[in-house]
C-alpha cells in the first residue's frame, strides 16, 4: 500500500523528532514499516494524510470513547474558547469537573487535576509517600502508570515493544525503591510486605491491565489486594487512567465494588485534550499543599478548555449509558477473532470487557506479564498489517489494548469482523 504523503512526512520527522515521533509506540517498531499520518478524523474513522478511511480501534489509545470530534464535544471546547484559553487562577469549569468526578467515583472524596496521566500517577505516589511517611512503593510488571522515574520498571507495552523495559536514565537508587511484582500472584503480594514490614508506601496497579495487552484479575485478587493494604497501612491506589469511564461509569472499582484510597483518571476525563487528575479520601488529599506537606503544581492544571472537553464527554457518557451496548459489540468482535483463528488452527486468546479487547496468538491463557509474553509478536505483526491494508487499524503493538467508541456503528463492527476472519485466514 503506497503512502507518498505520510512517507516524506515521516522522512521530515524523523529529522528533526527522535525516531520521528512524539511518544514511542506510535512508530511502528514492533510490527514493522512506517506509521502513517492522520489528517482527521471523525467518528469512528481516521483520514490518513494520503486519504485512506480506517475504522479506528485505537482510539487516540483510549481517551476517545465517544469516538473522534464529536460535536457536542467540539462545541464545548468552542464555547470555552471564547472566554480565553487560560487564566492562571481558578475557573468556575474546575468546580463542575470536581463535582462530576466525585459523583462519578464515589471513592474519591476530594480531587486535584492535572495534565497528563503520568502527572496524576506520579503525584499520588508522592502524596501516599508524604502520608505514610514510608518510601517504598509496589507495582506490578507489565502495568504501565506513565514514564516518571519510579514507575518506569516493568511497564509494559510501550518499553516492551522497544525492548528495554527499564529505561536507560532512571537512577538504580530510585528503582531499588519499587517493589515489582507479577499481576494476579498473592503469594507474591504476601512474601513484599513480609519482607518490607512498615515499609511499604502505597501498592499501585492497573486494576484491569491495559498496557500489556488486555489482562482481567482473577476472582477475587483485587479483594484481596484491597484487603492486604488496609492490614499493612498502605496506600492502594487504582490507575484508571484507562479503564475509568471507560469499563463503567465508576471505572472498574465500580464493576469490582472495591474502595481504593486514591484513583488516577486521565484518557477520558481530557475528551482528547491533555488532562489527567488524582484524587481519594480526603484525610490523604488534605496533604497536598496549601493544606499540607506535600508538593504539587501546574501552570496549567484545570485549563479551561479541558475542562470543558472533559465535562462534555462525561455528561455525554451519562446520558448515554453506553457501556451494555459497547460489550455487545466488544463480544462480536472477540466471537469474530474467536472462530476465525479456530477455522485456520491457530491458537488464539482474546480477553475482552466492554469496550476493551486484546488479541494474543498464544494457547496460554493470559493472565499477568509472563503469560502476555507467549503471545506471538511476529505473527500479530502480519495480522496487523493484513488488516491495515483492508482498512482496519489496531495500536501497531502485540502488547496493546483495543478501544471501541460509542460511534462505533453496527456496520462498522461488521466490516471490522470481516476484516479479521479475512486477515486470519490469510495468516
Ligand atoms: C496512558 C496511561 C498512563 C499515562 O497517561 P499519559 O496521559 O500518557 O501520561 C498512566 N496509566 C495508565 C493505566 C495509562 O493507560
Amino acid at each position: 500500500m503506497s503512502s507518498p504523503v505520510s512517507d516524506s512526512l515521516f522522512e521530515r520527522a524523523k529529522q528533526l523528532i527522535p525516531g520521528g515521533v512524539n511518544s514511542p509506540v506510535r512508530a511502528f517498531r514492533s510490527v514493522g514499516g512506517a506509521p502513517f499520518f492522520v489528517k482527521a478524523a471523525r467518528g469512528a474513522t481516521l483520514i490518513t494524510a494520503d486519504g485512506r478511511e480506517l475504522i479506528d480501534f485505537v482510539c487516540t489509545w483510549g481517551p476517545a470513547i465517544h469516538g473522534h470530534n464529536h460535536p457536542r464535544i467540539k462545541a464545548a471546547i468552542a464555547a470555552a474558547l471564547e472566554n480565553g484559553t487560560s487564566f492562571g487562577t481558578p475557573n468556575p469549569s474546575e468546580v463542575s469537573m470536581a463535582e462530576l468526578i466525585v459523583k462519578f467515583f464515589p471513592s474519591i472524596q476530594k480531587v486535584r487535576m492535572c495534565n497528563s496521566g503520568t502527572e496524576a500517577t506520579m503525584s499520588a505516589i508522592r502524596l501516599a509517600r508524604g502520608f505514610t511517611k514510608r518510601d517504598k512503593i509496589i507495582k506490578f510488571a507489565g502495568c504501565y502508570h506513565g514514564h516518571s522515574d519510579s514507575l518506569l520498571i516493568k511497564a509494559g507495552s510501550g518499553a516492551l515493544t522497544h525492548g528495554n523495559p527499564d529505561s536507560a536514565g532512571v537512577p538504580a537508587s530510585f528503582a531499588r525503591e519499587t517493589v515489582v511484582l507479577p499481576y494476579n500472584d498473592r503469594g507474591a503480594l504476601e512474601a513484599a510486605f513480609a519482607a518490607n514490614p512498615g515499609q511499604i508506601a502505597c501498592v499501585i496497579l492497573e486494576a484491569y491491565c491495559g498496557n500489556v495487552g488486555f489482562i482481567m484479575p482473577d476472582p477475587g485478587y483485587l479483594a484481596f489486594v484491597r484487603e492486604i493494604t488496609a492490614r499493612h497501612g498502605t496506600v492502594l491506589i487504582f490507575d484508571e487512567v484507562m479503564t475509568g469511564f471507560r469499563l463503567a461509569k465508576g471505572g472498574v472499582q465500580e464493576r469490582e465494588q472495591i474502595v481504593p484510597d486514591l484513583t488516577c483518571l486521565g484518557k477520558i476525563i481530557g475528551g482528547g485534550l491533555p488532562v489527567g487528575a488524582f484524587g481519594g479520601r480526603a484525610d490523604i488529599m488534605d496533604y497536598l499543599a496549601p493544606l499540607g506537606p506535600v508538593y504539587q503544581a501546574g501552570t496549567l492544571s484545570g485549563n479551561p478548555l479541558a475542562m470543558a472537553a472533559g465535562i462534555a464527554s462525561l455528561q455525554l457518557l451519562e446520558e448515554l449509558n453506553p457501556y451494555a451496548r459497547l460489550d455487545t459489540l466488544g463480544r462480536q468482535l472477540r466471537d469474530a477473532v474467536v472462530a476465525a483463528a479456530k477455522a485456520k488452527g491457530i491458537p488464539v486468546q482474546v480477553p475482552q470487557c466492554g469496550s476493551m479487547f486484546s488479541i494474543f496468538f498464544t494457547a496460554t491463557p493470559v493472565r499477568d506479564y509472563a503469560t502476555a509474553l507467549t503471545g506471538d509478536a511476529k505473527l500479530f505483526g502480519r495480522f496487523f498489517h493484513a488488516c491495515l491494508e483492508r482498512g482496519v487499524y489496531l495500536a501497531p503493538s502485540a502488547y496493546e489494548a483495543g478501544f471501541l467508541s460509542t460511534a462505533h456503528e453496527g456496520s462498522a463492527i461488521d466490516r471490522a469482523c470481516e476484516v479479521f476472519t479475512t486477515s486470519i485466514a490469510g495468516l
